[in-house]
């Protein structure tokens, strides 16, 4: 086999081995720098097309997981990249930007809080400013941290989680639509929890369904406009979000193992439902959520 041989075909269920992380804990958010094993974000693998030439995107919690593997995959298809994260992920942030201005396309580094009604909009105009508009929006930034019993949920942590998930992509949204012209994209990051969810993510897998439903009401009213919204819903992809509390310790070992691919997925094997979804060719697809899950079945 040559190697453009072996690139396009591969056997899913080896592509990538089966893991089984150590149980690790990490203080919220996690570190790529510090998971174990380390996950993929195409550093090596992804090759652009010239798919998104010239666009402009603004990527959420784009310093590590399926966030980061987003923002290497739009530099290497021609994108402009404003990268936003939490001020504490930083170096995770600069091994990701090293990585995209290695290809000759802008990486802007917007670190915030999302929970900040301000900072969302603010966010929004410096995206504009430095990239010179805005034409791609990824809201993929999110909290997921587990609890037993909803009787110890806290309010203050249930409202965090909406104000992340939820009121953070309203608000990003909304200040990006002064900006988006028609042609432009938004994809929201949903999950396998909208539709199967987990009994100790009440909060998390409420604002997914949450989500997804956003992205299809809002598809429907800005489709006229020009402008398409969509969503993609990873399954059990390899990120710090799962070591970070995303997951009990002891599951672990076994994360992912129960889909019918038998393992994990690597954060490069989810961009490139983000890149489609961005990419003029899939300019019938409104209102659309593409699993990425392993081949888990959704309701
Ligand atoms: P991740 O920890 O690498 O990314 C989450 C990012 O969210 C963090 O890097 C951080 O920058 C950002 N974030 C969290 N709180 C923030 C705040 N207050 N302000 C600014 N940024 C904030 O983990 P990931 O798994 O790549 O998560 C990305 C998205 O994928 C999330 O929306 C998550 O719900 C979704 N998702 C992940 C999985 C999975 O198995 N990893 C499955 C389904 C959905
Ligand atoms: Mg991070």
């Amino acid at each position: 086999m040559t190697t453009q041989d072996q690139l396009s075909f591969q056997d899913p269920v080896t592509r990538y081995r089966q893991i089984s992380p150590p149980e690790q804990d990490q203080p919220e958010p996690g570190f790529d720098a510090e998971i174990t094993p380390k996950a993929d974000h195409g550093e090596e693998s992804y090759r652009g097309t010239g798919r998104l030439e010239g666009r402009k995107a603004l990527i959420t919690g784009a310093d590590s997981g399926i966030g980061a593997a987003v923002a290497i995959a739009f530099a290497r298809e021609g994108a402009d990249v404003a990268l936003n994260y939490l001020p504490e992920e930083e170096e995770d942030a600069q091994h990701i930007i090293d990585v995209i201005r290695q290809t000759g396309q802008k990486a802007i580094a917007l670190p915030g809080d999302l929970r900040d009604k301000a900072f969302c909009e603010q966010l929004v105009e410096d995206t504009v400013r430095e990239l010179g508009g805005l034409d791609a929006l990824i809201n993929n930034a999110g909290k997921q941290v587990i609890s037993e019993d909803v009787t110890e949920l806290s309010d203050e942590k249930w409202v965090e989680t909406y104000e992340t998930n939820i009121h953070a992509m309203f608000r990003i949204t909304k200040a990006a639509l002064k900006h988006l012209p028609a042609g432009s994209t938004i994809v929201n990051c949903t999950s396998i929890q909208g539709y199967n969810p987990n009994p100790v993510l009440v909060d998390y897998a409420s604002t997914k369904a949450a989500i997804n439903n956003f992205s299809k009401g809002l598809g429907q009213q800005l489709a006229p406009k020009g402008i398409r919204v969509n969503a993609v819903a990873p399954g059990p992809i390899w990120t710090p979000i799962q070591p970070s509390d995303g997951q009990p310790k002891e599951k672990l070992p076994h994360f992912g193992q129960n889909t019918p691919l038998g393992r994990a997925g690597q954060p490069a094997e989810i961009a490139p439902a983000f890149v489609f979804l961005t990419s003029p060719e899939s300019s019938y697809v409104v209102g659309e959520t593409l699993h990425v899950n392993g081949g888990i079945p959704t309701p």
